[in-house]
């Protein structure tokens, strides 16, 4: 039995985990005091030996991305400012870690960016958060405050003579701004909408200068490295994924919440800590990384839950969001509610997404109503495989996963929603219960 590694989430009990003086009483800022001793790419090569993973869901390292950014003058003879920005617009649905976090530990975000900005020789840094979430707004520049006060941000960093500006930036509550390219266009002030990659920010970024995006675990997860070495990290998940993770368990479970686990637990092994499914049912089907990874069933309850052991089995470990769904759920409506989502959400840049997520939500309608016919779910395949991989950016792919897996899983629910004249969950609607 795999155990949980509280490493974050270590004191999110404490009614004061968010204050600075509770920070420092659990090593808070000492990190920070260590790297600024070490020379910045010597903290790059650290992230980078430790094997960190980006957390935001790609799983990109995160010690590369900081290594990509160029160092000295550029091809026109110029030195750019490097920026770095923490992608805090956590919005993908089921997905409830950043939030948390920043609510219970704002400090440990702000060192990991500091240490972080440190390495890659930034003097400016951001945190977009969503807007919408005021408490985490409010928390965010109550702590960034703090930390200008105690000598951590602002010039001269503890005598190192590292200069630091961060500046919490609330973005107006648009999924599409989650996406790095687009959210920097909302940082610079104009409509956030995708940019053409490459070029990636790490080379033309914020201002089209060098920049990193990073998402907040992934940062906050950069002081204990830095402060218990890659030694310790990497005796923690996998060789390939290694080290510890939130884990987000919504739905029918009996204790949801935020369980810190090394990367390669189960979902069998994680309901046992947060006491199963709810009593006298089980689990039918569920998303590994949030809506937009492709639905796993009960038959993926051993699935290791790191980057090689989700995709091995046909889905992706995204955000770690696993939103846990029992037998009374109907697979049709849930999928619908998602594509709902995904096409309010639809930036609109792009044809395949724009106009595919619109279609298929008229036709889930349909089926889910038991309007349809069986051809509308060729049709829901052919549409969907127009939008998968042939998008601007990866909300169409997204949008598409639900519906795939969930006829490749649930063909024949589908076809008893036609059959039924409508869902055959809701005794009110279905004439098969006439
Ligand atoms: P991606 O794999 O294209 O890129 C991941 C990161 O690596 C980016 O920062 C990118 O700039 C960098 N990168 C990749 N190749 C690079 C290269 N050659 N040179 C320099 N940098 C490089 O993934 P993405 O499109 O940025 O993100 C998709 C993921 O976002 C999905 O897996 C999904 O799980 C996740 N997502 C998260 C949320 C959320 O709320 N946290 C919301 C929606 C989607
Ligand atoms: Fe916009 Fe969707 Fe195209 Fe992404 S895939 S650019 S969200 S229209």
């Amino acid at each position: 039995m795999t155990t949980l590694t509280p490493v974050l989430t270590r004191y999110w009990d404490d009614p004061q985990s968010w204050t600075i003086d509770t920070y420092r009483r659990h090593d808070g800022y000492q990190a920070l005091r260590k790297a600024l001793r070490m020379e910045p790419d010597q903290v790059i090569q650290t992230v980078k030996d430790a094997g960190l993973r980006g957390r935001g869901g790609a799983g990109f390292p995160t010690g590369m991305k900081w290594s990509f950014i160029p160092q000295g003058p550029g091809p026109d003879g110029t030195v750019k400012p490097h920026y770095l920005v923490v992608n805090a617009d956590e919005s993908e649905p089921g997905t409830c870690k950043d939030i948390p976090l920043m609510l219970a530990t704002p400090h440990a975000l702000i060192e990991g960016v500091i240490i972080a900005a440190y390495a890659i020789r930034a003097a400016t840094a951001f945190i977009y958060v969503r807007g919408e979430v005021v408490p985490v707004l409010r928390r965010l520049q109550a702590a960034v405050a703090q930390a200008y006060e105690a000598g951590y941000l602002g010039r001269d960093i503890l005598g190192s003579g590292f200069d630091l500006e961060l500046i919490v930036h609330a973005g107006a509550g648009a999924y599409i701004c989650g996406e790095e390219t687009a959210l920097l266009d909302s940082l610079e002030g104009r409509r956030g909408q995708p940019r053409l990659r490459p070029p990636f920010p790490a080379v033309a970024g914020l201002y089209a200068c060098p920049t990193v995006v990073n998402n907040v675990e992934s940062i906050a997860s950069v002081p204990p490295i830095i402060l218990n070495g890659t030694g310790w990290f990497r005796s923690m998940g996998s060789e390939k994924s290694p080290g510890f993770t939130l884990y987000s368990l919504s739905g029918h479970v009996a204790r949801p919440g935020q369980y810190e686990a090394p990367l390669g637990i189960t979902l069998r092994e994680l309901l046992g800590y947060a006491g199963g499914v709810r009593a006298g049912h089980r689990v039918k089907f569920w998303t590994p990384g949030g809506s937009s990874t492709p639905l796993f069933t009960e038959e993926h309850l051993d699935v290791p839950l790191d980057y090689e052991g989700v995709m091995g089995a046909g889905s992706m470990l995204g955000t770690k969001a696993l939103q846990i769904f029992d037998e009374t759920t109907c697979v049709v409506r849930a999928v619908l509610r998602w594509t709902e989502f995904y096409a309010h959400e639809s930036c609109g840049k792009c044809t395949p997404c724009r106009e595919g997520t619109y279609w298929l939500v008229q036709l889930l309608r349909r089926v889910e109503e038991g309007r349809g016919t069986e051809s509308d779910l060729d049709k829901l395949l052919d549409i969907s495989d127009s939008i998968n991989g042939k998008s601007f950016c990866a909300l169409g792919d997204g949008a598409a996963s639900p519906i795939l897996s969930s006829l490749k899983h649930f063909r024949e629910e589908y076809i008893d929603h036609l059959r039924s004249g409508g869902c055959p969950f809701d005794p009110a609607r279905s004439t098969a219960w006439a």
